[in-house]
């Protein structure tokens, strides 16, 4: 099968930063087919041989068991081109319409990889250009918007010019292998199933923290916060992977669908669950893996006087039978005091207590989704120590887990996130990708947060770089009787 993949911002970060290395790493497992040409499009002035080096030196900043040998490059780089243009220019989709036609390909990808402001304008030239024949598909990064209606209207326009299953919403968490686990987890083993409700679990948490600050992106993160980053899209979609209920079949609707009924059930805001169960935070200088860095802001391209928020801690809850007054925690911000992405089910405790436990101890469900992936099962157990108190009526239980560790036992050479969207779009397969509802009810139950946060005049508490953000999201877990995982 031949394929054409235009990368519309070929020369922008998450070109050489993320999607370069993923389509590598597919050439190099044999599972991106040959016949295909990789069209980076900017408005340098650039020979086909002057972007192949340029990607060339990128490859020098990737993981050395991922960078190519230089033969390897030498293969790979047969694939790629180069094609300026302005994106704001209609003229110059003509070229872009001239170098398809060179070849009519089995599948054309489109792969809007620029400012978000484009997005509607890049639809509307396609279009316009007579591109979008039915074998064209069209991968929207995220931010689609910044609020609920600035995402309908660029919905509007890509589904005006092409159909819902040409459209590839990308959120990258989907592709995670974690997260593929957790399905496997969830609807291939049938263990958990009758545990998974509001009767055994406690609370969720889910925690996606960066040590690292907004590096050389100040002036986009400035426009967009943690909320809009992280929240309405990797978060809820996380939210969604763990309450939906199990799909008909695997396809892509059926699990869409049940995605779409968890979002349409998390509970809505009132003006006292706003005040009392979101936490906004912004960092200030501090201390992350003994390196004083900078607050957020004295970061470049950051307003000096900005309230963007660099943390969010939040208590959401899903009204319906199985969830009924289960927190789900979401907590995702920079500079914390690790790189650590996890989700944690909290069981409740046994019912009748025959042994001594150490304080809060109970069964708890981690599914870790970076640095690395893996799963742990957290039990109680009877250790050898217990020989000092075989004397005593009542045994102490000692927690104790199971640990599976993916990169041990499938091998650390698995297929990421991005290599695995990138060949699903290739492939026609839809099931990692978001819909336009989902993403739609996402910004409908996050935008009275930003409305809140408009009009509160106090802004974002400050916390330290190099913590786990402001005490407020500790108050707030704690007022249900509960505490982070990294606290208990
Ligand atoms: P970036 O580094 O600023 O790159 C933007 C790219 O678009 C460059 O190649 C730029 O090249 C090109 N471009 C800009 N204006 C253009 C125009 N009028 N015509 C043609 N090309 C134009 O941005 P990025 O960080 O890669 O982000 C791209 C998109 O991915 C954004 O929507 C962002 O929100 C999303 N995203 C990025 C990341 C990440 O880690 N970087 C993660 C998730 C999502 P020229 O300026 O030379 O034309």
């Amino acid at each position: 099968m031949s394929f054409d993949l235009v990368l519309f911002g070929g020369t922008g970060d998450l070109a050489w930063r993320k999607l370069m290395p993923a389509l590598f790493q597919a050439f190099r497992h044999g599972t991106l087919p040959e016949s295909g040409r990789i069209i980076g499009v900017a408005r340098d002035d650039l020979s086909d041989q002057q972007y192949r080096a340029l990607i060339r030196t990128r490859f020098d900043e990737v993981d050395l068991a991922k960078r190519p040998s230089p033969e390897e490059f030498d293969r790979f780089a047969a694939l790629l081109h180069f094609l300026r243009m302005d994106l704001s220019r209609p003229d110059d989709y003509q070229r872009l319409a001239n170098t398809l036609r060179q070849r009519q390909a089995d599948t054309v990808v489109m792969y809007v990889a620029t400012a978000p402001s484009l997005f509607t304008a890049v639809c509307e030239q396609v279009a316009a250009a007579g591109l979008n024949t039915p074998n064209t598909r069209i991968v929207l990064e995220k931010p689609l918007g910044h609020d609920l209606a600035s995402n309908r209207a660029i919905n509007e326009t890509v589904r005006h010019v092409l159909s819902e299953k040409q459209i590839f919403r990308i959120d990258h968490y989907l592709g995670k292998p974690s997260v593929q686990n957790l399905f496997a987890l969830r609807f291939g083993n049938a263990l958990f199933e009758p545990l998974w409700r509001r009767e055994n679990i406690a609370n969720i948490q889910i925690t996606i923290a960066e040590d690292l600050g907004v590096e050389n992106r100040g002036a986009f993160y400035d426009q967009t916060g943690a909320l809009r980053d992280m929240v309405q899209n990797h978060a809820l979609q996380l939210v969604c992977a763990l309450a939906m209920e199990p799909p008909i079949n695997a396809h892509a609707d059926a699990i869409r669908d049940e995605k779409l009924k968890v979002l349409r059930s998390l509970k809505p805001w009132t003006s006292e669950t706003l005040d009392q169960n979101v936490i906004r935070g912004q960092y200030t200088a501090g201390v992350v893996a003994g390196e004083v860095v900078p607050g957020y802001r004295e970061e470049p391209g950051v307003n000096p006087q900005s309230t963007t928020e660099t943390f969010v801690a939040l208590r959401a809850e899903i009204a319906n039978w199985r969830w009924a007054g289960v927190p789900f925690y979401i907590r995702t911000g920079k500079r914390l005091a690790g790189r650590d992405a996890r989700i944690v089910v909290n069981f409740r405790p046994a019912p009748h207590a025959i042994f001594r436990t150490p304080n809060g101890a109970a069964n708890r469900l981690v599914i870790r989704l970076q640095p690395k992936d893996g799963l742990e099962l957290h039990l109680l157990a009877q250790g050898q120590d217990n020989r000092q108190h075989s004397r005593s009526a009542i045994q102490s239980l000692t927690p104790v887990h199971l640990d599976l560790d993916f990169d041990k036992r499938f091998g650390s050479e698995r297929v990421g996130a991005y290599e695995r969207l990138l060949l699903d779009v290739i492939d026609g397969r839809l099931n990692l990708f978001v819909r336009s509802d989902e993403q739609e009810e996402a910004w409908r139950w996050v935008e009275p947060i930003l409305e809140h946060w408009r009009a509160d005049a106090s802004g974002p508490r400050p916390y330290a770089a190099g913590t786990w953000g402001p005490a407020a999201a500790s108050a707030m877990i704690a007022r249900d009787g509960h505490c982070w995982s990294e606290e208990c």
